[in-house]
């Protein structure tokens, strides 16, 4: 494994084998520092290598090398608890530069009081492994690489005042009104506080020339671009398209806690926006006229579940079907077709009742609630 956990004086990981260790030494390229193994070519050690990082200098030390030697850094913020969709977007950060910078940080003002930060999921050794296996096919391409991974603590994060989720909450910052108050605002009312605070950290930190971000969480993105473009942020905003399931369903690190049962079913978000957006392929542009098949579609679907016996059935709420526009993210009465719009939806899963023998129930046992959002872009089309 060929990672470097870098501080102000570079350590090693431990996870690297003694012997592989033992090969490494210093190598002084433009008055940084890089650790190379004795008997490697500086190209196939440079794309090999991963190095790790929980601390701000450096990391900006390492940037500001890579600036002098006109390489692009592409960043890909992300909580852990990597999936194929997460890679997705490091592959196409890599196309597209470099260097890729991947920032593994569960953020905790971006979880409410009575929200899940405790219980999600974390898998570094595992989410190290992903990016490694990762890079070597990137190498065996000639693309750029997962050069730094950020793990900061969150001493790191906020080093003035402990991180605060409550209302207004002590701190620094950075809100977006409206539009960080709809939608999953509204469920969430810290959750785009958190996001874009957090944001201007990382991007301030790591200076990225661009950054990449999942259509996954559409609202999200056009938080980014607006934080972005309000701040003058001098970066390019990237957005990759949702990685699903072969039936649709949206990859998410918290899909861990489904379990078979709420597995089948979650998929009635994707279902309900899929007939939705075939009301505006059909050239439907009224909100009620392309809504309706998907509200119809979530009621069906939840009348069937309740009449199922309890140890087979499945209760969810629907917390919102959403028509909106692109750019604010407010609801529309009509899609203006030249501009398209945004479809997107939530449900919440509720835990399972009377877990039958053997049944797989995920992590959790079932018994966790697990929200699912998932959306779908409706394109100009005039
Ligand atoms: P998270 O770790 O959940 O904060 O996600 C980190 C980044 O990965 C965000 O930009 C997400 O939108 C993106 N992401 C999460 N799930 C998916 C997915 N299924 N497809 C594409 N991108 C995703």
């Amino acid at each position: 494994m060929a990672y470097l956990r870098c501080t102000a004086a570079p350590i090693l990981r431990p996870c690297l084998s003694s012997s592989f260790a033992h090969s490494l030494k210093p190598y002084a390229l433009n008055s940084g520092i890089r650790y190379l193994s004795s008997t490697a070519t500086l190209r196939s050690a440079t794309i090999s290598q991963t190095h790790i990082f929980n601390d701000v200098a450096p990391l900006r030390k390492f940037r500001r090398e890579l600036l002098f030697n006109n390489r692009t850094v592409g960043l890909v913020p992300t909580m852990g608890a990597l999936h194929a969709g997460h890679l997705s977007l490091v592959r196409q950060a890599a196309a597209e530069n470099t260097d890729v910078f991947v920032t593994v940080y569960v953020n905790p003002t971006q979880f409410g009081l009575n929200e899940d930060l405790a219980s999600y999921p974390k898998t570094w050794e595992a989410d190290l492994e992903m990016l490694h296996q990762l890079n070597q096919e990137l190498a065996s391409t000639g693309q750029g690489r997962v050069s730094a991974v950020f793990a900061p603590s969150t001493k790191v994060m906020y080093p003035i005042l402990p991180p605060d989720s409550a209302i207004p909450g002590a701190g620094s910052f950075v809100e977006m009104r409206p539009l960080g108050q709809l939608l999953e605002g509204a469920s969430r009312p810290v959750f785009f506080r958190g996001v874009a605070t957090i944001c201007m950290k990382l991007f301030n930190i790591c200076t990225p020339d661009r950054v990449y971000f999942g259509q996954k969480d559409i609202q999200q993105t056009v938080v980014i671009k607006r934080l972005v473009k309000d701040f003058h942020l001098n970066t390019d905003v990237r957005i990759v398209a949702t990685s699903r399931e072969s039936d649709g369903l949206a990859l998410s690190s918290r899909n861990v806690y489904l379990g078979a049962r709420r597995r089948n079913v979650g998929i009635v978000l994707n279902q309900a926006l899929r007939k939705a957006e075939a009301q505006y392929k059909a050239g439907k542009r009224l909100r009620g006229d392309i809504l309706w098949p998907a509200v119809d579609h979530g009621d069906k679907v939840q009348l069937e579940q309740e009449t199922m016996e309890p140890n087979e059935r499945v209760r969810f709420q629907v917390d919102y079907l959403s028509l909106a526009d692109p750019d604010t993210m407010e609801e529309v009465d009509q899609v203006d077709a030249t501009k398209g719009a945004i479809l997107s939806g939530a449900v919440k899963m509720l835990p399972v009742e009377e877990p039958q023998e053997d049944e797989e129930l995920g992590v959790g046992g079932g018994q966790i609630p697990v929200r699912l959002i998932d959306n779908l872009v409706l394109d100009p089309v005039e």
